[in-house]
């Protein structure tokens, strides 16, 4: 069976660290693995809709950010396909059919987006596309038939929806749609990286971000404010280091390099560690080193987004090549599924055949 890896984010901002370790890191190492057959990756407009719907614009201005986010990180367009969600009408009519696969009460209980909900005060007046955002999100995986999701911990409910509609879809209808797994990152500081606040996750919607294309001064700015152990207050106070963010960071970015270049007083995260929690170590200290192992990672990310920066319209055509290669893939099992569905009234010559020998069988 082909590997087939397909992902995506939702153009509602620029994409910040936590895309980074939770997926975009990844897809790249992924990508340059020759691992793979075919890899698609969705810029997830209309599933942005659900809960922009009364800010279209917002979400048409952030394709390209979220375009020159994925190409500065070093996605390929030779290698990968881009393309954007809305073009692939396949997509829609696929959801359109699973959701008669799924209840009301099974989305009900979706983890995810009972939190989501929460946070966008949605309790009384839910749209109805957003409640069902996880069923769209299973057409976008199973149209690419993709074998490997590599997602945050957050869409984990998403692919277990997912799985759920595949395995019902095939009992019902026989064997057509294919079983995705998640791919979780295996550093668990990027499972669900937390924002600069300290709250549970760094989200466009909650304000709490460093972006991939933030200046250097906006980074600097971003650290050196970050939230940390609210009882660490004199340098020789010892320091938690559970909860405290600026060391989440460092877990999920710092490599023994860094602290060779930048802090060559301490052999490893570790020892840092130790020394927090012992007392002695300034809060300023360590966030001068995270901002200095933040952009470390960052300034060839700037760098190559500068350059896709001089011709847009460029990047708008890798969109539209990418589109059309996802569109191909997703009309061919769209095909698949109306057939076992027994939906394919025009391409089904026995169908015709049957229905006009019963008609003739009356008039003889
Ligand atoms: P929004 O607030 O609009 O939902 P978001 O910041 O949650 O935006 P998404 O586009 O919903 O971003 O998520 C895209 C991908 O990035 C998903 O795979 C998600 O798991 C991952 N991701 C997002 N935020 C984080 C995070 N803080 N840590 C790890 N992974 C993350
Ligand atoms: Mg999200």
């Amino acid at each position: 069976m082909s590997k087939i890896i397909l992902t995506g984010d939702r153009p509602t901002g620029r994409l910040h660290l936590g895309h980074y370790v939770g997926s975009l890191r990844r897809r790249v190492e992924l990508q340059d693995s020759g691992e793979f057959d075919k890899i698609f990756i969705m810029i997830a407009d209309a599933q942005a809709l659900t809960d922009n719907a009364d800010n279209p614009e917002k979400v048409r201005q952030n394709i390209i950010e979220v375009a020159l986010d994925y190409l500065s990180c070093g996605l390929d367009p030779e290698k990968t396909n881009i393309f954007i969600q809305s073009q692939i009408p396949q997509l829609t009519e696929l959801t359109f059919y699973y959701m008669n696969l799924v209840t009301v009460s099974r989305l009900q209980r979706n983890p995810t987006v009972k939190a989501e909900i929460q946070m966008r005060n949605f309790e009384a007046s839910i749209p109805v596309g957003f409640f069902t955002y996880p069923i769209s999100q299973a057409a976008d995986i199973t149209a690419f038939k993709a074998t490997t999701v590599p997602v945050g911990e957050d869409q984990e409910p998403m692919l277990e929806q997912a799985r759920e509609i595949v395995r019902k879809f095939n009992a019902v209808y026989g064997e057509t749609l294919v079983e995705p797994d998640i791919l979780l990152p295996d550093n668990k500081a990027c499972l669900r990286l937390p924002g600069t606040d300290g709250k549970a996750k760094m989200s466009k919607s909650l304000g709490n971000c460093i972006y991939l294309s933030d200046t250097p001064e906006e980074v600097r700015e971003k650290v050196m404010s970050m939230y940390t152990d609210p009882d660490h207050i004199r340098v020789n106070d010892p320091g938690k280091i559970e909860g405290n963010c600026v060391f989440t960071y460092l877990d999920a970015f710092s490599t023994p390099e860094d602290f060779a270049e930048f802090l060559p007083e301490y052999a490893s995260l570790d020892e840092l560690k130790e020394h927090y929690r012992r007392g002695g170590l300034g809060d300023v200290k360590v966030k001068k080193f995270l901002n200095n192992v933040l952009n470390r990672q960052l300034e060839p990310i700037r760098a190559r987004r500068h350059e896709y920066e001089q011709d847009i319209p460029a990047v708008y055509r890798i969109l539209q090549k990418g589109t059309a290669a996802a569109y191909e893939a997703a009309e061919q099992t769209l095909k698949e599924v109306k057939a076992a569905m027994r939906i394919n009234y025009f391409d089904d010559a026995e169908l015709i055949r049957v229905q006009s020998e019963k008609y003739q069988a009356g008039r003889d």
